[in-house]
């Protein structure tokens, strides 16, 4: 890579960022673009995201990505929304449109399009279990609501954090049936009766997290279990468990993909070389 001052920037903005697959993917598509881009981790603590957004606008960089745990969070510090961020309150792309930071979110998108590349499924059927409340998992919730999913069923750690999820869901999908379980209440009938099962909490995604987000003893082959948690090599716990019990498994590795090509589209208005992104993530 030839940097110099013509070199445009763009990042990705997380706590913790060292696990992401971004940069690889990005910058093996801009190599292949024959585009003088490059894409950086950024490693920015919530006291200092205000302060690194400001820095997105005063170093000139083209865009940035946002991850976990900023998504939410970044919201009031932009300068305008697309719809898909409202429509999610969530933002995982800005864009830097002549000094406006604009936020989108392609997450969904994202999400949609890997589903799609491992399964064919008739969403009016297929109610779904999320676990987690979040960035990822509000995006993911109207994706799937937007297709027409009947269910949802919350699954997470805060009260508070689902109901806000909740509330996002009810207002934008009045016929959506919604329920709210905290990780310790009872769900197995709802999971058994949701073919749907995804993990949108960071549980599973290192060492420390090393853990099952959702009880499994309702999965069965009538599943299919997706991981937003995504790694190079190593399936997460709940791949692994799902698997076990006969589950189809989807890791998280084609969102990173999908929302990765949508936000380069964004950016630049064009085509990215997806099957060199998918090389540069799965190596
Ligand atoms: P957020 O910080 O916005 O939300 C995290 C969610 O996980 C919250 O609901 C939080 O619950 C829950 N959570 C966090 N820690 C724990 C814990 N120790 N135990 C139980 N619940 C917990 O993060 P994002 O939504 O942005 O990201 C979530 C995950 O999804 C990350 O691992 C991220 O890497 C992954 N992701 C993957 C993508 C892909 O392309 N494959 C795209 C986007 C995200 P509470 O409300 O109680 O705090």
């Amino acid at each position: 890579m030839n940097i110099t001052a013509n070199t445009r920037l763009l990042g990705i903005l997380g706590d913790p960022v060292s696990h992401s697959l971004s940069p690889v993917m990005h910058n093996a598509a801009y190599q292949e673009m024959g585009l003088d881009l490059c894409y950086v981790p950024l490693h920015v603590s919530p006291d200092a995201l205000a302060d690194a957004v400001s820095g997105i606008k005063a170093m000139r960089f083209m865009g940035a990505n946002v991850t976990i745990p900023h998504k939410v969070p970044v919201v009031p510090l932009l300068d305008r929304l697309a719809d898909s961020a409202v429509r999610t309150g969530a933002v995982n792309t800005l864009v830097n449109s002549d000094g406006m930071l604009v936020g989108h979110n392609t997450d969904g998108a994202g999400f949609i399009r890997s589903l799609e590349e491992r399964i064919s499924i008739d969403y009016s059927a297929s109610p779904v279990i999320i676990a987690g409340a979040g960035g990822a998992a509000r995006s993911v919730g109207v994706a799937l609501a937007d297709r027409g999913v009947p269910r949802i069923t919350i699954i997470n750690r805060s009260r508070q954090r689902a109901q806000e999820f909740h509330d996002l869901l009810a207002a934008g999908f009045p016929q959506l049936e919604i329920f709210m379980m905290v990780p310790e209440s009872d769900y197995g009938e709802l999971m058994r009766s949701s073919p749907l099962v995804i993990n949108a909490t960071p549980l599973g995604m290192n060492e420390r997290l090393k853990m099952v987000p959702l009880k499994v003893d309702a999965i069965s082959k009538y599943h299919v279990v997706c991981d937003l948690v995504y790694g190079r090599s190593q399936e997460t716990p709940l791949l692994v468990a799902a698997r076990e019990k006969g589950a189809t498994i989807l890791g998280g590795l084609g969102m990173l993909l999908h929302q990765g090509a949508v936000a380069i589209r964004l950016w630049t208005g064009i085509e990215p070389p997806i099957e060199v992104m998918r090389r540069a993530i799965e190596s």
